[in-house]
Parts: C-alpha cells; structure tokens; sequence
C-alpha cells in the first residue's frame, strides 16, 4: 500500500506534503515522534505544513498517535492495525515499532478466525544492542 491508494481511497485531495508524510509513515515500522518526521521530510519550505498534515490525517484515522512514557507523542500509520501487529518497545531508548505478526497462522491452521489482537513485547532495539 502507498500514500497514492490510500489517499485515493479516503477521498482525499493528493499534495506532495501529504504524500511525503504518508508514504513515511506508510514505510516505517517506527513509530515516529514529530521531530523525526519533520527531520526525515528535509524539505524545510514544508516545514510548517507537516502538522497541519499529521493532524488533517489524525482527524481522519489514517494516522495514529500514542503517548510514551506519558511525554513522548508517536506517530503511526493506523491501517497498520488492521492487520496483526506487535507493538515492541524498546526499554532502553523508549523507542517503539509496529510489527507485522505471523502469530495468527497456528489459529487460522485451526479454523480459528481472530479479528483483533493487541500484542506487545518489550526487549532491546538494535540500535541500542550495538
Ligand atoms: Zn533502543
């Protein structure tokens, strides 16, 4: 999926800001805080632009956002969820990411068929492990 489907989807006028911020999201396992986005985007005359993008998309449950820790806002692509993901967080840095899980598979071998799942695991992220 890219920011062109989904946008197309959501009935959503294309820009290039929202394209840029989406296909970001779209593309990172990382939740994402403000700042990184803005710094990952590089284009500075959009600077002011990228929230304004982030909160139109909040507003249409496109992108998510969760509080770590209790200060520190992430940013992530909400149709993420609709699959079965694990949130993993790393308890070194705080960081965190979203990843898609095969957990499913022994269930669906079954005839189970799971609808939701709210999986997390806590552990060390590589950037911390070096
Ligand atoms: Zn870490």
């Amino acid at each position: 999926m890219n920011a062109n489907e989904v946008l197309r989807k959501h009935n959503i006028r294309k820009t290039a800001i929202r394209e840029k911020v989406l296909n970001l999201l779209i593309r990172n396992n990382e939740c994402l805080s403000y700042a990184a986005i803005e710094q990952k985007i590089e284009d500075k005359t959009q600077k002011g632009s990228i929230l304004r993008v982030l909160n139109y998309f909040l507003s249409r449950g496109i992108v998510k956002k969760i509080m770590i820790d209790g200060i520190k806002l992430r940013y992530y692509f909400a149709e993420k969820e609709k699959r079965h993901i694990v949130y993993f967080r790393c308890t070194c840095c705080g960081d965190s990411y979203l990843f898609e899980s095969k957990f499913i598979e022994p269930f669906a071998v079954q005839g189970i068929e799971v609808s939701t799942s709210h999986i997390s695991a806590k552990g060390i992220c590589p950037k911390c492990s070096q």
